[in-house]
């Protein structure tokens, strides 16, 4: 318990946990892990700050009845930022 380098989840692991942690749905013994994840990783760090910044301006736009379109668009952005940590380093098209 004391000098275990291996951490329990790599970056990878906290992107597909980042749903769940953002809807709350992580079980404790995970969440705890994710947070120390993110206390050394400023990648992951950064990402899940980008991520909850654009669920709070789409949730403040819901909730504040913002135009239709601009609800679309903040959608359209959580969507790419999501999707983005599923691609990495893949070209398409
Ligand atoms: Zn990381």
């Amino acid at each position: 318990m004391t000098d275990c380098q291996d951490h329990p989840l790599d970056c990878r692991k906290v992107h597909e946990l980042l749903d769940d942690y953002l809807d709350d749905e992580l079980k404790e013994v995970v969440l705890g892990e994710l947070e120390t994840h993110l206390e050394m990783c400023p990648d992951c760090t950064l990402h899940v700050d980008s991520v909850k910044k654009v669920i709070r301006l789409y949730r403040e736009a819901t909730e504040e009845k913002v135009p239709v379109d601009i609800q679309i668009r903040l959608r359209d952005v959580l969507a790419r930022v999501r999707d983005e940590t599923e691609e990495q380093g893949g070209s398409g098209d």
